[in-house]
């Protein structure tokens, strides 16, 4: 079929000859040149609030060539085209907050996971989650450390990198850092020596060991600023660990739920705030003139609360001290970026982060935001993923419906690309 010169096929016909194999992209040099044009109903294109109807794409070599009206655009020569009737066409989805060396909780705890399953395991494990969360339309992951795997991650990023396994474009963090007996496995007699799930550093020692993590391939460096009992990092110690990596290029991650965590981690200078149920409006006020992005990470409470037996997840104490949390940062104007904590539940299900938002106050265009040109700008990727624009990445996908007006729309997924080449298979 032919329309205006153009060659024009089903998506499935497009997708059984552009994808290789069960699970795999494209991956072909002479698919890269080809231009292909997506006709979906509409383009979201990550920053302006209104999706625009009749909007096409036009993808070549990887990346965004060209978007709006057909009429207005340079369309080229012969290009394959793709209509996706039905659906919007937005930047493929990040989460600012992953694990994918871990596997739900459902499944194993998280003790079990560290200490008994072998490296192997947990690898192999690793390549299927990848293929979930792309499947569910996450192109980008910032992966926050990989819990007693070592610097797996380093190594699975490349195998994504070099074509070896499917996934998402990754941001690791390797081990993360906790400061000495903080962390966990806990609990155990005071004589033995237990490994634990990040690397232990303290003092004058955090800068070798933030040396250490980024010469091993540490994209983001990950602090652990507070446990459950309140902050353990001095603000010196963490302000060390921010100049260190500035140094050298990397932004610092740190998990704080507490008041006093988070306080001592905005003032020292980190890039973003993990969890941070426990945020009052001062403490996000800070955040917002320090320019600290929140991660809320709901959907791990949600989970938690629903593992934990509580009749109404959405009831429990510490969903409602995240609400909480939640309406002060709107009030204090800081940003707010999508990260779920997958891995700690089950991978492909983080587009419930996106609906929590919602759920808690952002507007339907907020949350995608928050996933998409908001959060790239937060995790250093703002000028090559998260918008639907000429010389960004080809990170597209295509969902059923309208998620600007219904954000349950994100969980229907029928198209995800990732530098021009078109993923299927779960
Ligand atoms: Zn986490």
């Amino acid at each position: 079929m032919s329309r205006r010169g153009f060659i024009v096929v089903s998506l499935s016909v497009w997708l059984g000859a552009i994808a290789h194999g069960e699970g795999q992209p494209a991956s072909a040099a002479d698919e890269a040149s080809k231009a292909v044009v997506i006709r979906p109903d509409r383009v979201f294109d990550g920053v302006t609030p209104e999706a625009h109807a009749g909007w096409v794409v036009v993808v070549r070599g990887g990346l965004i060539e060209g978007v709006g009206l057909p009429g207005e655009l340079s369309i080229p020569d012969g290009p394959e085209v793709v209509d996706l009737p039905g659906t919007t066409l937005l930047p493929g989805l990040i989460d600012a907050h992953s694990h994918i060396l871990l596997h739900s909780y459902d499944e194993a705890n998280w003790e079990d996971q560290v200490l008994k399953e072998p490296l192997a395991l947990r690898v192999c494990r690793a390549t299927n989650h990848l293929r979930l969360d792309l499947a569910s339309g996450f192109t980008t992951l910032r992966d926050l450390g990989t819990e007693g795997a070592g610097y797996a991650d380093v190594g699975i990023k490349r195998a994504v990198e070099q074509g070896i396994v499917p996934g998402p474009r990754l941001l690791v963090a390797t081990r993360a850092i906790v400061a000495t007996r903080t962390y966990a496995p806990a609990g155990f007699a005071p004589e033995w020596d237990i490994p634990q799930g990040a690397e232990e550093a303290d003092g004058e020692a955090l800068r070798k060991v933030v040396r250490d993590q980024i010469g091993r391939r540490a994209d983001v460096v990950k602090i652990y600023a507070d446990d459950a009992r309140g902050p353990t990092f001095s603000e010196g110690e963490i302000r060390l660990v921010v100049e260190t990596a500035k140094t050298l290029g990397r932004p610092v991650s740190a998990h704080a739920s507490t008041l006093e965590g988070m306080r001592r981690a905005a003032s020292a200078g980190v890039s973003t705030i993990e969890h941070g149920n426990g945020g009052d409006l001062e403490v996000f006020k800070l955040m917002a003139a320090k320019g600290v992005a929140w991660c809320p990470t709901l959907t791990v409470f949600e989970f938690s609360a629903r593992r934990g037996g509580e009749k109404a997840a959405s009831e429990s104490p510490r969903l409602r001290q995240a609400r909480g949390a939640f309406r002060a940062a709107i009030e204090a104007k800081v940003t707010i970026i999508n990260g779920s904590d997958v891995g700690a539940f089950a991978h492909g299900e983080a587009g419930r982060e996106l609906e929590l938002m919602v759920d808690f106050g952002l507007t339907p265009t907020q949350s995608l935001m928050a996933a998409t040109s908001v959060a790239a700008q937060a995790i250093g990727l703002g000028d090559k993923v998260g918008q639907v624009k000429p010389k960004f990445a080809a990170d597209l996908i295509a969902v059923e419906g309208d998620p600007t007006g219904d954000i349950h729309a994100v969980r229907k997924v029928r198209m995800v690309m990732k530098g021009g080449e078109v993923f299927r298979g779960k």
